[in-house]
């Protein structure tokens, strides 16, 4: 029988220094010994990232998307060569990869670029050659051909332009769930700095409970509500493949969280989790004329310059006029009030007026659905505590709130004890 296929991947705070470098290769090294083939994962380390995007934005406020994806890149590189040689320093052969040396080959969106195919060949002979294979998270390469300045139609011999592309932020889970999906992988493990999944982030609330399993779909929505413990697209490439995803410390051997194929999903009706987010702007158009076309003028721009719009709520008119409300990422408000501000003056409204002291809070869960009442029970759990909503948005399997960001805490613990979240489920049964 051949030997398992593991892929790792460890987040910034894994190798956020040299020391834990040293560690994650010893417990590289302990897996190697019991006879597995390793794909090894790495981000950034600690946080890389956000400082060379501060060092972007020192430069100019406008950075070049091409530029700044070349640059976000190299923190993925610098962990993946420390880790590996920290590996060959005690012993175990080890090569670090690119993303485009993987063979990871992705869309041409900069900064969002989406994973389109792994040509796995490379990995293949390095594991071939009994070696661990250091991945570098979060990129992949785009191709397309060069313009035809000539004018005649794509040809063999036209020159590609390969292009580095990054994923998004979270991207290295998105890079070991990819692997791990094209490798066939017997494992994939997501090793953090938590011990697994929460019923909330347990950062924010100490009575947040480990799950042992959850459903791709749940898990999907907390990260897409929030909780950047998984990259949404992560979890849904798990989802599409069939990956079973583990989620475990990097600092202590403690049973994980399993995400996969929820058995009991339609059994199940209740809150599974909450997911806070502040990385959110509102934005307001006062008083737009209330005429067909005004929506699609202001989005469809925000749209081509790859803005995500998330909630959107207009009011009911008055005299000719409304007010038009909708929710970016706060990281993207600067850009997107470049592109409204003259709009606003093209179409009359009368300002344009934004706040980047919101966040997003929302309850999960597969059952939400089918029962009524939710709803209730955390509007006035949100009532009680005084806390004003700003906007609602639901799904089939979520109800999201927009409130004052300086009340985030106050709102994830009042609804984490109100859905008795800290109670599992096992002594719930026995209780009721
Ligand atoms: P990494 O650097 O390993 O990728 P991240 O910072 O991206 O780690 O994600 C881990 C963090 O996610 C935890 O420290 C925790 O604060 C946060 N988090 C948010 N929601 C949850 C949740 N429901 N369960 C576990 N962790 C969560
Ligand atoms: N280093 C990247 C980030 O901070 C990717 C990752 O950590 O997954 O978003
Ligand atoms: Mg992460």
């Amino acid at each position: 029988m051949s030997s398992p296929l593991v892929v790792m991947k460890f987040g910034g705070s894994s190798v956020a220094n040299a020391d834990r470098i040293r560690r994650v290769a010893r417990r590289i090294a302990r897996e190697r010994a019991s006879g597995s083939q390793l794909v090894v994962v790495v981000s950034a380390m600690g946080d890389t990232t956000d400082e060379l995007l501060a060092l972007a934005a020192a430069i100019t406020d406008d950075p070049d998307p091409r530029e700044l994806d070349v640059l976000l890149a190299t923190g993925e590189h610098q962990s993946a060569t420390l880790v590996s040689m920290a590996l060959h320093s005690i012993g175990a052969p080890a090569i670090s990869l690119t993303g485009p040396q993987a063979g990871i080959t992705t869309d041409g969106t900069y900064g969002k670029a989406r994973i389109a195919g792994i040509d796995p060949r490379r990995v293949h002979a390095e594991l071939a050659q009994g070696k661990v294979v250091i991945v570098a998270g979060f990129q992949g390469r785009s191709v397309k051909p060069l313009e035809h300045l000539d004018g005649d139609a794509p040809g063999a011999s036209d020159v590609h332009a390969a292009e580095i592309t990054t994923l998004g932020r979270g991207g290295s889970d998105t890079t070991a769930v990819a692997l791990a999906a094209q490798l066939k992988a017997d494992r994939c493990q997501i090793f953090t700095d938590v011990k697994g999944i929460y019923t909330a982030d347990p950062r924010l609330v100490p009575d947040a409970r480990q799950l042992p399993v959850i459903g791709y779909e749940e898990m999907m929505e907390l990260a897409h509500q929030g909780a950047q413990v998984m990259n949404v697209r992560a979890v849904e490439l798990g989802w599409v493949n069939d990956v079973v995803i583990e989620v475990l410390s990097s600092f202590e051997d403690a049973p994980g969280t399993e995400i996969r194929e929820d058995p009991f999903v339609e059994q199940r009706n209740k809150v599974r989790g909450l997911a806070h987010d502040r990385n959110v702007a509102k934005v307001t158009l006062v008083a737009v004329p209330d005429q067909p076309g005004v929506a699609r003028r202001v989005f469809d721009p925000l749209a081509a310059s790859g803005i995500t719009i998330d909630m959107i709520v207009q009011n009911v008119g008055h005299g000719g006029a409304t007010d038009l409300s909708f929710t970016i990422p706060r990281v993207e408000l600067a850009k997107a009030k470049r592109i409204l501000e003259p709009l606003v003056r093209e179409l009359g409204a009368r300002e344009l007026t934004t706040d980047s002291s919101v966040a997003k809070v929302s309850i999960v869960g597969a059952g939400i659905q089918n029962a009524p009442g939710y709803a209730a029970r955390m509007f006035g759990t949100l009532a009680d505590a005084g806390i004003n909503i700003e906007m609602i948005s639901t799904s089939e399997i979520r109800i999201t709130t927009i409130i004052a960001e300086d009340r985030v805490e106050d709102a994830v613990r009042a609804l984490h004890a109100q859905f008795a979240l800290e109670v599992p489920e096992a002594a719930e049964a026995a209780a009721g």
